[in-house]
């Protein structure tokens, strides 16, 4: 169809007509979405799709966005079938091959991952490697991940169908239109401009991968991606490469191969990548191909050779040498963006749109058809983005550094270097002069530990014991025994006021937070399934204002669900007023009485009871202080003026010398926390989690009016809960990572949502749900015979249901 036949009025325009946004069509059609529109400035697939590798992995580090890879697949697996166009599918699995001892843990860890996701993925060594692809050479394979369901499909042909999906299902594709403009009136999408005219719609879908990042920026909004280079090169036939060569990853190498018409399709992610240094254009040639940069791909022939020696003397049929569109972060980005309502993207692909692509589409054709997305897409969601990213510089830094990171190993407690020290609070060079080693989290330098005089403070990399383990464990002991000061100026936090804030957080909170000003309530804001939203403190200053405190990477999103959540009539203001103050965590035994020695008021446990808020004269300085901790002991949180840190740190670091404060950093709080099973979103709570599986239903106020989520709860309470939250130790020094699956019986029921090392109870521990479709209560929970895969190796693991420290929270209260 042409531009002439647009009509003025859709529901949905989706803007681009890649894999992405013939997807996202498609998808919206089984919805039954009829009124879809998708344009397309030159023709289907002529961005990025049509010269894709064509390879589709589904492991990931997330289950989500696993079981979503999954989901493509089974859309390949069908679609032939379905539309009666041919895709090119062909499952012949993939091997992940491992060289050294460390990438064989790495994918060990990838390999039990994918099994608690519910991946059959098996470990095979030298031999039946060979037998699967006896046309490689083995020579310094350790191992190799097998994926039997992984496979290929040709990328062109796979969008042609999906359109073709789309157009049976009512979507009119319109094919050379380019979009040119975005309307929005009161920050919500209402329309879509093109040269010669406008679709007046609700909902905008921007699929136009290295372009969309230009065309957010039409409607005031960021989307943070860079295009940057990607190559691979097609060789001619090469004896003994047949069509069912499964798909080989060789990431020592830098590397990956699969079947091309009897040859092989190779290409490399270098730690080096060529950014593109040049904004894409509307009138960018469509099929674009840059010259191949042979000099650049030599760096990947030594180790293709090793692998496929016969690449030493096969002629090169074709080069592709083109751009994709690369994130900070190295995940996809999808979701409605912040700046604008009705307005949604599925792009930033890394690499990996062909093989995410049905899988988006479907995603953000349900975050389009109901207001949100389909399951927990966190780590994908545009909102964890912070506003630095706006700034093209910044981004540019981060994103090279992320795609030169695409084979490299994935260390745990790995940090980006890139475009670093952004973000400083007050205290950044005090801390740094005290030791601190920083890790960097939406932009902030935050002290993950401190070194003591004589130590270098760099993390060196290991999937053991880490080099900052005893340092962090003196930390850690010393909040439990003494005193620790934690810089927490990255927290984010809100102000709400007017005279609607509390009926307004009342509908949002689970918790009841029309308590009396001074009062600070732990609380989560639920979705109407009854999943946790947002997980944070709130502070009520006064009758009408409230100060709401979240964790540093939940700035855009948790403001961003406040404010979807009010309406027109409300009379209530958010400010987010993060940068207005630093924050110290004064925790431990005595942190009462160091406080004391600098503040104008009592602070004695009747007269600062717990889980209060005043505003205390400290060092001179006006402070608001929360009695509460994170770390379970005893403990203040000092909200100060940004003016006045320094001297609220310097004074309290003169008074607490003496009764042994001592400086502790992030990784501390980790271990502390997870001593006390206490939650962290987007690891153990996030959208797909309710408080009474997570066992915050202490949190919840079932009495008061209703609130977002509660008939959800109340209808949940009445049945099996499908899955527990639970402790979990085994025995040994080496701490645990996150990612471990839990066997039951030896049944997998799931994974370590967060791993550590717990220095009070002097023993590996992490956190991790218990799940069985016909119920899980206490009885099943300790019924169980449990065991943790830790990197192929099953541990016996014991389950605690509640903290392993300090159960019933009297340290906090003291
Ligand atoms: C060399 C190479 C090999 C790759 N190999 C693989 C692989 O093996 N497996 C894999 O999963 N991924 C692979 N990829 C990545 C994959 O190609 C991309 O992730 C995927 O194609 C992105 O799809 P998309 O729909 O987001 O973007 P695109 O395919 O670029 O589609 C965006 C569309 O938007 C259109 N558009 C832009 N602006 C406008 C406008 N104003 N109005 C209307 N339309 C507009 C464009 O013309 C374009 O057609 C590879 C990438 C490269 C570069």
């Amino acid at each position: 169809m042409n531009g002439a036949k647009l009509p003025g009025r859709a529901q949905v325009v989706i803007i681009g007509g890649g894999v992405a946004g013939c997807s996202t069509a498609y998808h919206l059609a089984g919805l039954g979405l009829k009124d879809v529109v998708l344009l397309e400035k030159n023709e289907l697939t002529s961005g990025s799709t049509w010269h894709a590798a064509g390879m589709v992995g589904q492991l990931r580090a997330s289950a989500n966005i696993t079981r979503l890879l999954r989901y493509s697949v089974e859309l390949y697996e069908g679609l032939e079938s379905q539309t009666g166009m041919a895709t090119g599918w062909r499952a012949n699995g993939s091997l992940r091959l491992c060289c050294t001892p460390d990438r064989r843990i790495e994918i060990e860890r990838q390999a039990a991952s994918a099994r608690s996701f519910g991946l059959e993925a098996e470990f095979l060594g030298p031999a039946d490697i060979a037998r699967l692809c006896p046309v490689m050479s083995v020579d310094g394979i350790d191992s190799a991940l097998y994926v039997p369901s992984d496979g290929n499909v040709n990328p062109s042909d796979l969008t042609q169908a999906l359109a073709r999906g789309a157009r049976q299902g009512g979507v009119q594709i319109v094919q050379n239109v380019a979009a040119t403009g975005i309307r929005s009136r009161n920050g919500e999408v209402t329309g879509v401009e093109f040269a010669s005219g406008l679709i007046e719609c609700e909902s905008v879908a921007i699929c136009a991968g290295l372009w969309s990042r230009e065309i957010a920026r039409l409607a005031g909004a960021s989307i943070p991606l860079m295009p940057s280079f990607h190559q691979y090169m097609v060789t001619e036939p090469i004896d003994g490469i047949e069509p069912d060569m499964p798909g080989v990853r060789d990431p020592d190498h830098l590397s990956y191969f699969r079947e091309e018409v009897g040859g092989l399709a190779a290409g490399g992610y270098e730690f080096n990548p060529l950014p593109y240094n040049a904004v894409p254009q509307a009138n960018d040639p469509p099929y674009r191909l840059f010259p191949e940069e042979t000099e650049h791909f030599s760096q990947f022939m030594p180790g293709m050779i090793e692998r496929f020696p016969q690449l030493e003397t096969v002629g090169i049929k074709r080069w592709f040498t083109a751009l994709e569109s690369f994130t900070e972060d190295t995940h996809f980005i999808m979701g409605e963006v912040p700046e604008v309502r009705g307005l949604y993207t599925a792009t930033g692909f890394n690499g990996m749109g062909i093989a995410a692509g049905g899988g988006a589409g479907m995603a953000l054709a349900h975050w389009i058809a109901e207001r949100q997305a389909p399951y927990d897409l966190w780590s994908v969601d545009i909102r964890r983005f912070s506003t630095l990213y706006r700034s093209d510089r910044s981004l540019k830094k981060r994103v090279v550094e992320g795609q030169g990171r695409h084979y490299a190993m994935h260390w745990p407690h790995h940090e980006s270097d890139a475009g670093r020290p952004l973000r400083r609070s007050a205290l950044y060079d005090r801390l740094k002069d005290a030791g601190a080693c920083f890790g960097s989290k939406s932009g902030w330098e935050r002290a993950n530990w401190f070194a003591p005089p004589g130590v270098t403070p760099i993390d060196h990399h290991t999937f053991g014991r880490a080099n900052w383990h005893d340092h962090v464990a003196a930390e850690h002991t010393a909040c439990r025994e003494v005193a620790a000061l934690f810089d927490q100026s990255s927290f984010v936090k809100l102000l709400v006021s007017g005279g609607d804030a509390e009926s307004v957080l009342q509908r949002l909170c689970a918790a009841d937070v029309a308590v009396t000003p001074g009062r600070v309530v732990y609380t989560q804001m639920l979705n109407d399934s009854g999943g946790i939203e947002c997980d944070l403190t709130v502070a009520r200053l006064s009758a009408s204002e409230y100060y709401l405190v979240s964790g540093t990477a939940m700035a855009v999103h948790d403001s961003q669900h406040v404010r979807r959540n009010m309406t027109a009539s409300d009379n209530v203001a958010l400010v987010d007023v993060t940068s207005a103050y630093g924050v110290l965590g004064l925790m431990g035994p005595r942190s009462r009485s160091i406080l004391q020695t600098l503040a104008e008021d009592d602070l004695a446990r009747d007269a600062f009871p717990h889980r209060t808020v005043r505003e205390v004269m400290v060092a001179g300085a006006p402070v608001r202080v929360m009695r509460l901790s994170f770390v379970g002991e005893l403990g203040f949180e000092l909200h100060v003026p940004t003016e006045y840190m320094l001297t609220v740190f310097d004074a309290l670091q003169s008074e607490g010398r003496e009764q042994g404060l001592v400086n502790a950093g992030y990784r501390a709080i980790d271990a502390l926390r997870l001593e006390k099973q206490f939650c962290s979103w987007g690891a153990e709570i996030g959208p797909d989690d309710t408080p009474l599986e997570a066992g915050l239903s202490f949190a919840v106020s079932f009495g008061k009016a209703d609130f977002i989520g509660r008939e959800a709860l109340v209808n949940l309470q009445e049945k099996p809960l499908g899955k527990r939250l639970a402790s979990f130790t085994v025995e040994g020094d080496t701490p645990l990572l996150g990612g471990e699956t839990i066997y039951r019986d030896d049944q997998v029921c799931g994974w370590i949502t967060s791993g550590g090392y717990g220095h009070t109870i002097g023993q590996p521990l992490g956190l991790g749900y218990v799940r069985n479709a016909a119920g899980v209560d206490n009885d099943f929970l300790l019924a169980g015979r449990y065991a943790l895969d830790v990197a192929g190796t099953r541990l016996p693991a014991q389950i605690s249901l509640g903290a392993l420290y300090d159960r019933a929270g009297d340290r906090m209260r003291a």
